[in-house]
């Protein structure tokens, strides 16, 4: 089981370290392995890629981490970039932090080069991540992340889903939304189901959270117990919701990728 510390004061390169290597918003795997996995220091010399930024993550076990933002064609056996999305599934769960990190942070640096205040250039701090402007008096610019809310909401032995138009035919998952600016996050909660399906909850309850790199949200999941009101899809996000009795539900999220899976197998298990 790998252990994963986060940390930003930059160390060096090793023989041991780790290597997460990017290109654009791609990552790199092997077509010949299940799982994605980091690159080696030996693997990384004979890549043939272009480095042209490393950024420190942190520890995983006792091994120094680094995203790796390279260029050109990588002349591994079986290496292919590959968007991390269609990666989820073949993302050990031990690794999914380090590189949701990896792919964050690359974006932050790729984003932010100029001051939104004065549109100079950027320079990095030599103290902390952050990117800051020596023309004007713009705070620093940090890695962001943006909070949403994911809700399961039930009623008894009945879990509400939700069919996105985006969704193949018969998927169901639970509600999400990002939380507005001044907003907390069981108003968020309220208020993205009000919206969404028409109904109102109360008895909100936390289960837990999970970074999602698509590109940099936090997800916070939380249960919510069915108040008052029908179902009414907004038909713009949700073209369908209904009542799933809990021993029989259509496809939904897998737990092993995302808390929305989660949240319905936890709910499930404690239920039946
Ligand atoms: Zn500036």
């Amino acid at each position: 089981m790998n252990l994963f510390n986060p940390a930003n004061s930059i160390e060096k390169d090793t023989k041991e370290s780790k290597y997460f290597v990017i290109n654009s918003h791609e990552i790199l795997s092997f077509k010949n392995e299940n799982f994605l996995r980091p690159l080696s220091s030996d693997e990384l010399n004979w890549s043939g890629l272009e480095i042209k930024r490393k950024h420190f993550l942190g520890y995983l076990n006792e091994a120094s981490c680094f995203a790796v933002a390279t260029e050109g064609e990588c002349v591994l056996d079986q290496a292919i970039f590959t968007d991390l999305r269609s990666m989820l599934g073949r993302i050990p769960d031990d690794l999914f932090s380090v590189i949701s990190r990896a792919i964050q942070i690359q974006h932050w640096f790729e984003a932010h080069k100029f001051c939104g205040y004065c549109g100079n250039e950027l320079v990095e701090d030599s103290k902390e991540r952050a990117m800051i402007c020596n023309h004007c008096d713009a705070p620093p610019a940090y890695p962001k992340i943006s909070p949403c809310v994911i809700t399961l909401i039930h009623r008894k032995n009945e879990i509400l889903l939700a069919h996105n138009v985006n969704f193949p035919e018969n998927f169901y998952s639970t509600l999400a939304g990002f939380i507005e600016p001044g907003e907390s996050v069981e108003a968020a909660l309220e208020r993205e189901v009000l919206e969404e399906v028409g109904i109102k909850v109360k008895n909100i309850k936390y289960f837990g959270s999970q970074s999602w790199p698509f590109p940099s949200q936090l997800m916070l999941g939380y249960y919510a117990e069915y108040s008052s009101g029908e179902i009414t899809p907004d038909l713009e996000e949700i073209d369908k919701a209904d009542w799933f009795k809990i021993d029989n539900l259509p496809n939904t999220p897998p737990a092993n990728i995302s808390i929305s899976g989660k949240l319905i197998e936890n709910y499930v298990k404690e239920n039946a």
